[in-house]
């Protein structure tokens, strides 16, 4: 297959501004000084907190723990003593409990965390039962426990795994970075899901626009006949999993439709590297890789932060904002990324980056009325229809917007970002999508 045909229709092409962090080098941050680690940062069940105020804690210790399937533990990113268990707000939006600790600085880890076996001596089962112990969910944002992923029902004949490594979004490189510093774990991460997964093929999909993290990648799997690296042509949103699987695989994903519909598992960089280390080294999901980037900010890093280290510390370790004060901050990046109200909010497993934006960048552009120009129509990836979805968000019928699938858009703001007249259409959609869930959960 030629490189002009590995892409999707619609989509839009976006200045990367990748620019400012590609080539830096993933640096360890500091030591925060206190976490605020939130129980509830995956999709499912919340966790109980399984410590108490006063306790001593190491890093790597279970600190939140459920009984549910649909759920993943939480562990401590430091030594030290817990403090309090507060509600407090997380960058999701959310509000939800976290337990505060106070490090002691010496990160003393706990007594369990030992490398597994080798790889050919575990099995399917003990592998998932890794993944579910560590603690690992979905680290590209959607925040899905990588157990419950990779455990479908037996119905669905799965026969790939694609690995994302398209990274699509402006600004961010964390997954860049891994990539190119760290390619022999991706691929014995892909390995591990392989075999959990039970399946024999294994594609990492990389934009060309990271021509280092192709060479590293091959280069790490040269003598892996079941994986290949395949590059992508650069264009908004490859990274949305079900573009992945249609440029890669040539399946769609029906409306309504999982991955696994179509015999796929789709896991991101991030995440395969934190399976990776779960295996080989024992070591549950307590940090990450994360960008630190945009003109607003002083010195653009990626560094390697411990999950529950508040934005502000992160931000001061990156010689704090470019001008007073920032026009905006997101979690994520420009086009999927959420706004922050607060720089008290801590890092969470679904943290890849912290943008902070200018206010002459983030100065919002006049509303226009529509001019029916259909270009939000040609974009839309999912073949939306992204002008009529919003109009009736916005009259609040959200029946109608329902019966035109709402709840088949990935939100990835394409339709946004292409219309002349800056109406705001993905940010009505997401409305009508939350207003129709909610309905729904209501008649169940
Ligand atoms: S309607 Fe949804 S999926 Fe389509 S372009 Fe807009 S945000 Fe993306
Ligand atoms: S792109 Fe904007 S102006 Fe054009 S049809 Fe869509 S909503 Fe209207």
């Amino acid at each position: 297959m030629k490189l002009k045909d590995l892409t999707f229709r619609g989509g839009v092409a976006v200045s990367d501004n990748k620019g400012l962090t590609k080539d830096l080098l993933i640096e360890p941050a500091e030591d925060p000084s206190m976490v605020m680690i939130a129980l509830h940062q995956h999709t499912g069940a919340p966790c109980e907190a399984v410590v108490q105020a006063g306790d001593e804690v190491k890093v790597g210790q279970v600190i939140g723990q459920s009984q549910a399937f649909v759920s993943a533990p939480v562990h401590s990113s430091v030594s030290g003593t817990v403090k309090e268990i507060v509600s407090m707000a997380i960058p999701t939006g959310l509000t939800v409990e976290c337990v505060v600790i106070e490090s002691d600085g010496k990160n003393t880890m706990d007594e369990s965390i030992k490398p597994n076996g080798g790889l050919e001596d575990l099995s399917p089962e003990e592998l998932i039962e890794i993944i579910k112990e560590a603690g690992i969910t979905g680290m590209g944002g959607a925040g899905f426990p990588a157990h419950v992923k990779f455990s479908p029902p037996a119905e669905k004949k799965i026969d790939t795994i694609l690995i994302n490594g398209a990274e699509c979004e402006p600004y961010l490189t964390a997954d860049h970075r891994l990539m190119v510093e760290e390619p022999d774990k991706i691929v014995f991460g892909l390995k591990v899901i392989m075999k959990a997964v039970g399946v024999d093929k294994g594609v990492i999909g990389v934009e060309v626009n990271k021509p280092d993290a192709i060479k590293a990648l091959k280069e790490a799997s040269r003598d892996e006949e079941n994986i290949s690296i395949v590059p992508l042509k650069v264009k908004y949103p490859q990274g949305d999993e079900k573009r992945l699987i249609d440029v890669i695989l040539g399946r769609q994903v029906p409306s309504g439709g999982l991955p696994m519909d179509v015999g796929a598992v789709v896991s991101n960089i991030s995440t395969t590297r934190a399976i990776a280390e779960a295996v080989m080294d024992g070591k549950p999901l307590y940090e990450r890789v994360v960008t630190i980037t945009g003109q607003g900010v002083k010195n653009p890093r990626n560094l390697v932060v411990k999950v529950g280290t508040p934005f502000k510390d992160i931000i001061e370790q990156c010689g704090g904002f470019n001008e007073g004060s920032p026009g905006k901050i997101l979690m994520g990046g420009p086009m999927m990324g959420i706004s922050q109200y607060s720089i008290d909010v801590p890092v969470i497993k679904g943290t890849g980056g912290i943008l902070v934006m200018t206010e002459e960048e983030a100065k919002p552009e006049p509303l226009q009325p529509c001019i029916r120009c259909g270009k939000c129509l040609e974009v839309c990836p999912v073949y939306l229809q992204p002008i009529y979805l919003s109009n009736y968000a916005l009259k609040g019928d959200f029946d109608k917007a329902e019966a035109l699938h709402a709840l088949d858009c990935v939100e990835c703001g394409a339709c946004s970002y292409q219309c002349p007249s800056k109406r705001p259409l993905v940010e009505s959609i997401r409305l009508a999508k939350r207003e129709i869930i909610a309905k729904r959960n209501k008649t169940n």
